[in-house]
């Protein structure tokens, strides 16, 4: 396949030349032209701007630092690419903007889908990067083979703006909980624990030895939480002697203390004796939705994604 491909940065020069690897023609700009100095090396043609590569393209890929790149960019594509052509963009960008421009090329004939990666530059290098996908579902599969040269998870998640929508819950999911983690950690530290032992005993503790997000599957995701695993009466004494530890040792515990409240009020609503995850009712009370998927469709995604 002819593939384009714009922005050669850190994450996007490592895709680009995993493109090349994969077996198809390359064509590559970025702002930036030693940038794409390997590229060029592995046999890959410059095109100057993204309307050389877009005449040079079948389907183009932009890897760019956010929104604003995003729609600079796409105003070039839109004047440029070919009806029947794609356009992948791997940015994390926002949903609202990926919809703009979908909505703007797709009165072009030009198929626009969101395409963010997670794993890092790492898997960027390595192969082992998601690509969470939002839009056509027919170009998805005709683009298949050039998504799966650039990561090993390719992830069609919905219309478009499904895969920005995704890889923003996944990105602020992950630094809540390293906010809540670096507050645990200081607590433990403070109370007189090594570092290196403290994570060494914590990473084998239930919550250690699960995958974040499969957590979820139990309880939250179909909506019940009897009969509980772990009372919520339990788990608000827990978390209780933890903030009452930072308190001793004057450690703020912003997190924890929020999280104390949530469950506080989820016990004066007479949950006590319900699985502690049910003060998540709370947040789906205040969000105004609710969520209940059967318990067999949650089966069958774990038996089909391990
Ligand atoms: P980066 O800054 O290293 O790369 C961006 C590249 O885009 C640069 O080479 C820059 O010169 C180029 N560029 C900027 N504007 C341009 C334009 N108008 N035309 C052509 N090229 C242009 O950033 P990165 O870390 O590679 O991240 C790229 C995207 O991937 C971002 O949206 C980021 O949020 C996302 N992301 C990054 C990581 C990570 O760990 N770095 C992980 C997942 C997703």
């Amino acid at each position: 396949m002819k593939v384009g491909f714009i922005g050669l940065g850190t994450m996007g020069g490592a895709m680009a030349l995993n493109v090349r690897k994969g077996g198809h023609d390359l064509t590559v700009f970025d702002l930036r032209r030693d940038a794409a100095k390997p590229h060029l090396e592995a046999g890959a043609a410059w095109g100057e701007g993204p309307r050389a590569v877009a005449a040079n393209s079948d389907v183009v890929f932009t890897s760019l630092p956010g929104p604003k790149e995003a729609e600079a960019v796409g105003e070039e594509l839109l004047e440029s690419m070919p009806r029947g052509t794609a356009w992948f963009d791997l940015s994390t960008n926002s949903p609202t903007v990926v919809r703009r421009i979908h909505a703007k090329l797709k009165e072009k004939g030009i198929a626009m889908l969101d395409a963010p990666v997670s794993g890092g530059p790492h898997g960027a290098k390595s192969g082992k990067l998601a690509l969470l996908i939002g839009g056509d579902r027919a170009v998805f599969d005709k683009y298949k083979p050039v998504l799966d040269a650039i990561g090993d998870q390719v992830i069609y998640v919905g219309d478009i703006g499904a895969g920005s929508v995704a890889k923003l819950v996944h990105n602020c999911a992950g630094y809540m909980i390293q906010t809540a983690l670096a507050e645990v950690f200081t607590l433990g530290v403070k109370a007189g624990i090594d570092p290196l032992e403290l994570w060494a005993a914590v990473r084998q503790c239930s919550l250690g030895r699960i995958r974040t997000f499969d957590r979820l599957g139990r309880q939250f995701l179909q909506g019940s939480f009897e009969p509980p695993d772990f009372a919520l009466q339990l788990a608000h004494k827990d978390v209780t002697l933890a903030t009452e530890l930072g308190r001793e040792l004057n450690v703020p515990m912003r997190v924890a203390s929020l999280t104390h409240a949530e469950m506080t009020e989820a016990l004066g609503r007479g949950w006590g004796q319900r699985d502690s995850r049910v003060p998540m009712l709370l947040q789906e009370e205040r969000a105004g939705v609710e969520i209940k998927v059967p318990a067999e469709k949650i089966q069958a995604v774990l038996k089909r994604d391990g």
